[in-house]
């Protein structure tokens, strides 16, 4: 089985942790915000919302970030308006 092969199997959960090569470190990405239980998201949480986007001021997508989809659009909510108020950067 190919490498990229087996990463898809394991994200599915069709390889037990057994069968997991070594050399690949899968780890489980998760949503931070449903961990803290966030229900709501203030643009002007500038720190907060800072952990969502990258070195040039875009925003970090869910498959490289984890957020569930709810949260996923209470972020880039957010970041919008806080960017429109200056808060953050819409490029650097
Ligand atoms: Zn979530």
């Amino acid at each position: 089985m190919k490498v990229k092969a087996k990463v898809k199997a394991f994200s599915k959960g069709k390889l037990g942790d057994k069968k997991r090569s070594a050399h690949i470190i899968v780890r489980k990405k998760f949503c931070r915000l449903c961990v803290d239980k966030v229900k709501s998201l203030d643009y002007k949480d500038g720190k907060r919302l800072e952990a969502f986007i990258t070195e040039r001021g875009k925003i970090v997508s869910r498959r490289y970030s984890g957020n569930c989809a709810k949260h996923q659009r209470l972020i880039a909510e957010a970041i919008s308006k806080s960017r429109f108020v200056s808060l953050l950067p819409y490029t650097r």
